[in-house]
């Protein structure tokens, strides 16, 4: 058989691309696992994304993921949507399927496979901070996962409201808003705490949840969103107080595996994934 020049085509459309480092994370991957395929960071201003869109199709790529401020407007250039994408309103990856473009949300999907390597969320209480895009996703992913109980704690109570409703008109869990004013007190019964708000991002690296830290309780599992630095301030606190935790890294690493799963059908080695993302943002101890 004579050597293909032609690439398969991955990539990523996003406005602020550059601050982006999936590229890196994937093409280690596709690498590692020999794979003849490239994964393209576009820097796409919203008013032009249809036409990335439209260019992806012409070029035939496999599929993208799209970051923010895409992650709502791209479903109008898509043929469909994956059921958690549909529920979110959000799809932040998109897969050839056929001559289709399907839209997938691999935020929720990803925090979900790294959660599952410490406990099944199956039955269990949630008590998750932040309203936003990412709690969202994670919120929806955990309550198709079978989680019954979802507290959701957050400083604005319109958004918060918004996805509780949300959650208890699309899917079984039972959720309910807890307004921020103040140290949040961990009910006694919880078995998982999520971080799912931008506390503890670079630069706001000493930023710290405003919670009663004496209800952190060993047997709790702590997990945070945030990459940058994989330890924060909560995962520090609640691993001194006995509580499992998981890091934001593996949400990412597992987003990875995930989108190439779905575009190329290999299962990629999260190992060489983490290793480069801890090389870009240092150890995580
Ligand atoms: P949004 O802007 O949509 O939401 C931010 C959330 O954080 C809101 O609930 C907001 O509350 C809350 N928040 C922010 N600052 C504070 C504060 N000082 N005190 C209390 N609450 C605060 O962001 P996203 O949901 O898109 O992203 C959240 C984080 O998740 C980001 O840091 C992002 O980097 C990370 N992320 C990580 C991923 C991964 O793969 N590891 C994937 C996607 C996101 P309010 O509504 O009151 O403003």
């Amino acid at each position: 058989m004579p050597k293909s020049f032609l690439s398969t085509l991955t990539g990523s459309f996003s406005t602020g691309a550059a601050e982006n480092p999936t590229v890196a994370m994937v093409e280690a991957a596709y690498r590692h696992h020999g794979l003849d395929i490239r994964y393209i960071n576009c820097e796409v201003p919203p008013d032009l994304l249809g036409d990335a869109v439209r260019g992806a199709r012409a070029m035939g790529w496999v599929g993208f993921n799209c970051s923010l401020p895409h992650k709502v407007t791209v479903i109008e250039h898509l043929d469909g949507l994956g059921e958690s994408a549909e529920i979110m309103g959000a799809v932040n990856c998109a897969v050839r399927r056929g001559d289709q473009l399907i839209g997938e949300n691999t935020d929720g999907k990803g925090f979900l496979k790294s959660l599952m390597e410490k406990i099944d969320p199956r039955g269990k209480s949630v008590v998750m901070f932040g309203a936003g895009g990412a709690a969202r996703a994670i919120g929806v992913e955990l309550a198709l996962a079978g989680a019954t109980r979802i507290v959701v704690v957050n400083r604005g109570v319109e958004r918060g409201q918004t996805l509780v409703d949300l959650l208890n008109t699309r899917t079984e869990a039972t959720a309910e808003f807890a307004a921020w004013s103040g140290p949040y007190a961990i009910p006694d019964g919880t078995d998982i705490v999520v971080n799912a708000t931008s506390i503890g991002l670079y630069p706001d690296v000493d930023g710290r949840l405003d919670i009663d830290l004496d209800t952190l309780k060993p047997g709790m599992v702590v997990a945070d969103v945030i990459v940058n630095p994989p330890k924060t301030n909560i995962l520090r606190d609640a691993e001194a107080r006995g509580c499992t935790v998981v890091d934001g890294l593996g949400m990412l690493i597992n987003q990875g595996v995930i989108g190439i799963k779905y575009w190329t059908g290999v299962d990629a080695d999260p190992t060489v994934m983490r290793d480069t993302l801890t090389e870009i943002f240092g150890a995580s101890d």
